[in-house]
């Protein structure tokens, strides 16, 4: 596999450049910093009365509206949330995108499933962090970088992949390594991995397992230690030295219940239903559902976060938090109490 690292990577080509950073989130926020510290050019595109506006102030960036920042720009990173970008793109980006300039994006979505399609003269490219904001920000701060995918689908200019990894530089990316991908592997496998197994497989795997303790008449705080707290100890050991260092790590007794009740209760079935979800994802049917889906006001969306708030684990849940406070949240209990 061919990656690349600093040393593969010039920013005298973006440097000359005005980077308009389209949003002020968790991608936002890290990538206008880091550009910004890395002697990049950079405005951030906000609305006007957006909370973040005086954030990015605050921390020394220069902030417009989108459509004046776009206006600006000769590489436009767009990083607002996947459901808004096609509205966005079509009432104020389009309009203002320079003549030759680059459009961006951190995850394919909208150009791969034809929401967003560029005009011809623009370069279009992916910097694609494999990692939340707020790590791409404090390990470009640490002089370290967090991995990023790579990819070009659209070359006007002859010039894509080198600005590209121009900007992944300029984020610290290349100081860990940038992986060459397309546009359709990274949207189809970005939404696999979530759906099958990070977010939806782990959520229900974690409600399963609470709901058939506490059935059997076991106490929901014991439940909610074995099956969701732990999970992270487990994860981390994954994270640090995959599946054998996490078995390694473990006793013999968990590491023979792990290989001989594992496929029991993950059996070949789910695989099948996993081909079934890829499949979906694929052939643009979950790209489709979920278009409508905003189109409807994200109604399914907000009936299953109603839903999801009743649940037994979520009556627990906080006050076992509120009796560790090294807990460390990334979000805070008021964000996500269904109030
Ligand atoms: P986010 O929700 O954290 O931030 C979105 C930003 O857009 C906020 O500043 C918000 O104020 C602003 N915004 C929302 N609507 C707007 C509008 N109509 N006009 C102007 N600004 C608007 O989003 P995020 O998680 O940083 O995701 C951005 C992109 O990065 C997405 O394409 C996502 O798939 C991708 N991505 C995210 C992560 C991650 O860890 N969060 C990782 C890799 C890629
Ligand atoms: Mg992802
Ligand atoms: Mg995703
Ligand atoms: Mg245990
Ligand atoms: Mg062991
Ligand atoms: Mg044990």
């Amino acid at each position: 596999m061919n990656v690349y690292y600093d040393h593969d990577a010039d920013l005298g080509f973006i440097r000359d450049k005005k980077v308009a950073v389209l949003g002020y989130g968790s991608q936002g926020h890290a990538h206008a910093l880091n550009l910004h510290e890395s002697g990049v050019p950079v405005v951030v595109g906000l609305r006007p009365g957006s909370r973040r506006w005086k954030q990015a102030e605050a921390a020394g960036l220069a902030v417009a509206p989108v459509a004046e920042a776009v206006a600006q720009a000769d590489v436009v990173m767009i990083l607002l949330p996947d459901e808004v970008q096609a509205r966005v793109y079509r009432e104020a980006v389009e309009p203002n995108l320079k003549e030759g300039a680059a459009l961006v994006f951190a995850h394919g979505f909208n150009v791969h499933f034809g929401q967003i399609r560029p005009r011809a003269d623009l370069d279009v490219w992916m910097v694609a962090p494999k990692g939340p904001g707020h790590l791409v920000r404090s390990e470009y701060q640490a002089g370290r970088g967090v991995p990023a995918l790579v990819a070009v689908h659209q070359d006007a200019s002859g010039s894509a992949l080198p600005t590209a990894l121009a900007y992944a530089k300029g984020i610290g990316a290349t100081r860990a390594g940038v992986i060459p991908t397309t546009f359709a592997e990274e949207t189809e496998t970005d939404l696999f991995g979530e759906q099958a197994v990070l977010c939806g497989g782990a959520s229900q795997l974690v409600a399963y397992g609470f709901e058939t303790l506490i059935e059997a008449g076991y106490k929901p705080e014991i439940a909610y230690f074995e099956v969701l707290h732990e999970l992270k100890l487990i994860v981390d050991l994954m994270y640090e030295s995959g599946l054998a260092g996490m078995r390694y790590s473990i006793s013999n007794t968990a590491e023979y219940g792990d290989y001989t009740r594992g496929p029991v209760v993950i059996g070949p079935e789910v695989k099948e239903r996993m081909k079934e979800v890829l499949r979906q994802i694929q052939e643009g049917e979950f790209a489709r559902e979920w278009v409508l889906e905003n189109q409807a006001g994200q109604a399914v969306l907000e009936a299953k976060r109603h839903k999801w708030a009743q649940h037994p684990i979520e009556q627990v849940g906080p006050k076992l938090r509120a009796m560790m406070p090294f807990l460390k949240a990334h979000v805070s209990e008021e964000d996500v109490g269904d109030a």
